[in-house]
């Protein structure tokens, strides 16, 4: 049973190393930044090519909602993003499983790091990691069970790759959220945590502009009638940074604001990330805004939500698929929860239970020092084909 023959998946997948190694590197030499469109198509079209030889049913790139991004001036400007790869074959088959991983990098056109390295086992470049290598490891995963007969046994799967993870994936949400239905379990193949692990518990997170008003004066001659939309925003700033604890985090990470250096600013905005453990933490954070924003009365405070993941929190079906993980690797899993969140987070929130980081060993992600470990690609694309046996085998036994 491939659920459990491990060694010989892991083999399979070695025997073409090289090759799938060739295509990380193309895959990640192109640029396929979020807000890059045309790289992030054309990253999905060479992945279609890449994945066309498992003769998928359906084959697709399929064009996705704009994402909307705070302009220095308080407005909401809706950014362009490149399209999602749909696959899916056998979709009439008893056990469904939903792959999934995204296509686009935090590194813009303009980004010095462009380019893969490769030094050993070790490749350092843009996406190598996050999340081109895990992609290609899903697609190898996909290879084995078809090769292995899985599908003859009552498989059937649907992989997508959205355009836009790495700003919230505002407008793939939905759509990723529509192949939740159905499906038994999803996996997802963001890298694994630095020391091997999996991710367990991850916590939400909340994306909210400040946008401040205030009076204009000239400095000089009418200070006192002016009233500072920076002072306000810093004010702001200081009493909801200071609302973290162990559940809630807070971080501006972005300002704007001002003009000439001798007029009373008369406009600010600041833009907040929170991190949430819970359900509670999450409806304190947005009440407490909203309290403390409504103090004040001579910079008045409009606040913008516009990013939302919620908190993954690992019930019962979550905790069954890591016992058949921990089958199928033959011994216990190590798993991690972590500030860091993913579309598994609203996967699991609209039911999906999920293991969201099945894909490659490697660290530095986000940064110029990111590197893939490609000697974890055989086992790890093993460790996803045996999931994926071993979910065919329960439901058959479960009757699910
Ligand atoms: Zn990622």
């Amino acid at each position: 049973m491939i659920a459990t023959d491990q060694e010989l998946l892991t083999r399979e997948v070695g025997g073409r190393l090289d090759h799938v190694v060739d295509e990380l590197i193309a895959l990640s030499e192109i640029n396929s930044g979020s807000f890059n469109p045309q790289g992030v198509a054309k990253t999905g079209e060479r992945l279609t090519e890449w994945m066309s030889p498992l003769e998928p049913d359906r084959l697709d790139l399929v064009p996705i909602e704009p994402s909307p991004v705070m302009g220095a001036d308080g407005q909401l400007e809706h950014c362009e993003v490149g399209p999602a790869l749909v696959a899916s074959k056998n979709l009439d088959a008893p056990t469904q499983v939903l792959l999934f991983g995204h296509l686009d990098t935090v590194f813009p056109k303009d980004h010095d790091f462009q380019h893969v390295a490769r030094s050993g086992s070790k490749l350092n470049g843009p996406g190598v990691t996050d999340c081109i290598g895990g992609m290609l490891i899903a697609i190898e995963a996909l290879r084995l069970v078809d090769q292995h007969k899985v599908l003859d046994a009552g498989l059937g799967w649907t992989f997508v790759a959205v355009p836009d993870e790495e700003i919230g994936s505002h407008g793939s949400k939905p759509f990723l959220a529509s192949f939740a239905p159905g499906r038994m379990a999803g996996l997802g193949f963001e890298p694994a945590l630095p020391d091997g692990s999996l991710s367990h518990a991850r916590k939400g997170s909340l994306t909210v502009h400040a946008v401040v008003g205030g009076r204009p004066a000239h400095v000089g001659r009418a200070h006192a009638e002016g009233r500072s939309a920076i002072r306000g925003l810093a004010e702001f700033i200081g009493r909801v940074e200071a609302l973290t604890s162990d559940s809630l985090t807070v971080n501006c990470g972005k300002i704007n604001g001002g003009g000439p250096l001798n007029v009373v600013p008369d406009r600010a905005v600041g833009s907040f990330n929170i991190r949430v453990l819970d359900h509670e933490a999450e409806a304190l954070a947005r009440q407490q805004f909203q309290t403390i924003a409504a103090d004040f009365d001579e910079t008045p405070i409009e606040l913008i939500w516009t990013g939302h993941r919620p908190p993954k929190i690992p019930g019962p079906e979550h905790l069954r698929l890591l016992d058949l993980g921990e089958a199928v690797n033959g011994s216990s899993l190590d798993v991690t929860s972590t500030g860091g969140c993913c579309d598994g987070n609203d996967l699991a929130a609209v039911g999906l239970a999920n293991l969201d980081t099945l894909g490659i060993r490697g660290g530095g992600i986000h940064s110029s020092d990111e590197v893939a470990d490609i000697d974890s690609i055989p086992g790890r694309a093993a460790f996803a084909a045996g999931l994926m046996a071993s979910l065919v085998a329960d439901s058959t036994e479960t009757g699910r």
